[in-house]
C-alpha cells in the first residue's frame, strides 16, 4: 500500500535559520548589507547541513549554524552585537535538545567568543540551566572556551546606532535601527530528533542588566521531540510575556496544529500585546515553517534532497 503523501515527503533532515526580523524592505537594505547577510546565512546553512547530511545530531547542527552567525559582523550576536547604554556588549544565548528537553543558557556574558558554545557547556557540564554575568564567563574559562576582550565584539555600525539612540530621545527602546539581528537555528536530524539555539546581543542601549527572551527557555528558545523546535527574534519583552516558543510547541502538542498555524497564531497574539518579530520552527514531521509580523526577516532553510532558500522580505 502506498504511504500517505505526507510520509513520502518527509525529508531525512531539516534546518531553518534566522538572522533577525524588522523593517527589512527592498530599497532599505544596502547592497553591501544584502550581500553580507546572504553570504552569512548561506555559510550558516552550509555548516548546519554538513552536520546533518553526515548523520550528525540536530543539537550539533544548530550549534554549528549559530556559531557561524556569531562570528559574522552582519548579525546582532557575538561579533557585531549591539552596544549597551554603557557602550559594552552583554551577550545572551540558549540551546535546547528535543530528545529530553535538556537545555542550557547564558545571559550577560561579556568575554566568551561563542555564547552558544557556552550555553551548550551549561547544558552538558553543569547541573544548571541558566548562568549569568561574571559567573557565566568564569564557567566558560573553566571549560576552556575561547575568551576575547569585550571590544572584540565592536563594529562601527553598531556604535553609530548607539550614538544615534543617545542623540534622539524620541527613538523607542525597541527599534533603534528598526531591525532585530538576533540569530537562531532549528533542526531535525535523521533520527527524527529536534533542537533549537538562539544567540543575541539583545537591544541597542539596554540598561540595568536587561535580559531578553533569547536565553529564556520557553520564551525565545524551545525544543521538544513531542512537538517542535522554535527560535525567536523580536521585541523580547513581549516574547517573554507570551512565552512564544513554548506556546507554539504547546499548540502543536495539545491541539495538533500544523507548525505554520501554531506559529502564525502565536505571532498574532504577540502582536496584539505590542510585540514585533518572528520565529522559525521545525518538527519531527519534517515540516519547516516561519512566521513574522514585521515587514521582513532574514531567514533560510535547507533539507535533505530539498530546495535550499535564503529570503529577506515578506513577499517572497
Ligand atoms: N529578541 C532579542 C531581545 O529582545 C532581540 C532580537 O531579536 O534582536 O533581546
Amino acid at each position: 500500500m502506498p504511504l500517505p503523501a505526507q510520509a513520502q515527503q518527509k525529508p531525512e533532515w531539516t534546518l531553518v535559520i534566522h538572522g533577525g526580523a524588522g523593517i527589512i524592505e527592498k530599497g532599505k537594505v544596502t547592497p553591501e548589507q544584502e550581500a553580507g547577510v546572504q553570504a552569512g546565512l548561506n555559510a550558516a546553512l552550509d555548516a548546519g547541513s554538513k552536520v546533518l547530511a553526515s548523520g550528525g545530531s540536530a543539537i550539533d547542527a544548530v550549534q554549528a549554524a549559530v556559531q557561524v552567525l556569531e562570528d559574522d559582523r552582519h548579525f546582532n550576536a557575538g561579533r557585531g552585537a549591539v552596544f549597551t547604554w554603557d557602550a559594552n556588549h552583554t551577550l545572551d544565548a540558549a540551546i535546547m535538545d528535543g530528545r529530553d528537553r535538556n537545555a542550557g543558557a547564558v545571559a550577560s556574558s561579556t568575554t566568551t567568543r561563542h555564547p552558544v558554545a557556552l550555553a551548550r557547556k551549561v547544558m552538558e557540564k553543569s547541573p544548571h540551566v541558566l548562568l549569568a554575568g561574571a559567573g557565566a564567563d568564569q564557567f566558560a574559562r573553566e571549560q576552556g572556551l575561547e575568551q576575547v576582550d569585550n571590544s572584540w565584539f565592536d563594529t562601527a555600525e553598531r556604535r553609530s546606532q548607539l550614538d544615534k539612540m543617545k542623540a534622539d530621545d524620541k527613538l523607542g527602546w525597541f527599534d533603534v535601527d528598526l531591525k532585530y539581528g538576533t540569530v537562531g537555528a532549528v533542526a531535525m536530524d535523521a533520527q527524527g530528533h529536534v533542537a533549537a539555539a538562539t544567540s543575541t546581543g539583545g537591544l541597542t542601549g539596554k540598561r540595568w542588566g536587561r535580559i531578553g527572551d533569547s536565553p529564556l527557555i520557553g520564551a525565545g528558545t524551545y525544543a521538544d521531540d513531542r512537538a517542535c523546535a522554535v527560535s525567536a527574534t523580536g521585541s523580547g519583552e513581549y516574547f517573554i510575556r507570551e512565552g512564544v516558543a513554548h506556546e507554539i510547541c504547546a499548540r502543536v502538542r495539545f491541539k495538533g496544529e500544523s507548525l505554520k498555524l501554531a506559529a502564525d497564531t502565536v505571532m498574532a497574539e504577540t502582536k496584539a500585546l505590542g510585540g514585533t518579530g518572528g520565529v522559525i520552527v521545525t518538527g519531527p514531521s519534517g515540516e519547516m515553517a516561519w512566521s513574522f509580523n514585521t515587514p521582513g526577516m532574514y531567514r533560510g532553510k535547507a533539507s535533505a534532497g530539498g530546495a535550499r532558500s535564503v529570503e529577506f522580505y515578506g513577499d517572497q
